[in-house]
């Protein structure tokens, strides 16, 4: 795979899952424009991918849920590198709760962070894109719990489940303009957002669920979104690649039993 001389952005991307789709991005010859809300952990990200891959990693500070935060990342990112043939719709935040105990603005915070925010730069990408005729790709991130169905995470799910039929319009509309737009979506990887809540029940309960028998790793997913972003992919558009080690054969632990005592 070749990508000596693109151009990407990708969301969320100061740690976890996103660092590490910047990394192979890097690594195969992009250069990239990282985002995330927290400045000083953003700002040591790209330090350590320039220093790591030899490209340049670009931090902008971007909300991807508010639209003038999108427009100003979108700026910053053509002043520094010009056009943007990739965007990888990364950011994302959960919290758990069943739905009768679950707080709006939980509610709020996960549907605007993941659907709005995917919504939003991936409207700015495809405008950019058709402006300057760049045949672009987006990856959108979606997750098993999308198709999987578990108690405690409906707002998550929902938003996901909300990604993968949003990334089929987009591949529908983006196609016109010669734009492919496809989504991964991971099993459980481990990241800061699964190890903050996670229990070492939870990862026995985790474990049943592979048929691959080990956890994710971002890199597992930084992987499959170098593939569908690369001229490896020319011809898949409007897809969710699960990428989860067999949990969608198994079935999701059940959040609430595990993670939520006292929900039964
Ligand atoms: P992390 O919590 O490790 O990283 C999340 C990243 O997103 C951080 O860089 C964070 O930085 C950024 N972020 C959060 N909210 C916003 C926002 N509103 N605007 C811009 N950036 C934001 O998460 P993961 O790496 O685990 O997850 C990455 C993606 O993969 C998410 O979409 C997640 O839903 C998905 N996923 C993860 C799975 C897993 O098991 N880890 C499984 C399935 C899907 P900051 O807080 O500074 O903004």
């Amino acid at each position: 795979m070749n990508l000596i001389g693109t151009t990407a952005i990708v969301t969320g991307a100061s740690k976890g899952i996103g660092y590490a789709v910047a990394a192979y991005l890097m690594q195969h010859g992009a250069d990239v424009v990282v985002t995330a809300r927290s400045e000083d952990a953003l700002t040591s990200a790209a330090e350590e991918l320039s220093a790591t891959h030899g490209r340049r990693a670009v931090p902008v500070v971007c909300d991807v849920s508010d639209a003038t935060s999108v427009a100003h990342l979108f700026d910053r990112a053509t002043a520094e590198l010009g056009d943007i043939a990739i965007l990888v719709n990364n950011a994302g935040n959960s919290t758990l709760d069943t739905i009768d105990n679950l707080a709006e603005a939980d509610w709020d915070s996960v549907i605007d962070t993941h659907l709005k925010g995917t919504f939003l730069c991936t409207q700015a990408a495809i405008t950019h894109m058709r402006t300057r005729g760049i045949k672009g790709v987006i990856v959108n991130t979606s997750s098993v719990e999308a198709v999987a169905t578990t108690r405690g995470n409906a707002h998550y799910s929902a938003a996901k489940a909300g990604i993968d039929k949003f990334t089929e319009v987009a591949a529908l509309e983006g196609g016109r303009h010669g734009i492919r737009v496809n989504g991964v979506a991971p099993g459980i990887i481990v990241t800061p957002m699964t190890q903050a809540a996670a229990t070492e029940e939870f990862h026995r309960a985790w474990q049943q669920t592979f048929s691959v028998d080990r956890f994710g790793e971002p890199d597992d997913i930084a992987k499959a979104v170098t593939f569908l972003a690369s001229d490896y992919a020319p011809w898949i558009t409007g897809i969710t690649l699960l990428v989860d080690g067999g949990t969608h054969l198994r079935g999701l632990p059940d959040y609430a039993e595990h993670l939520l005592p006292g929900t039964n």
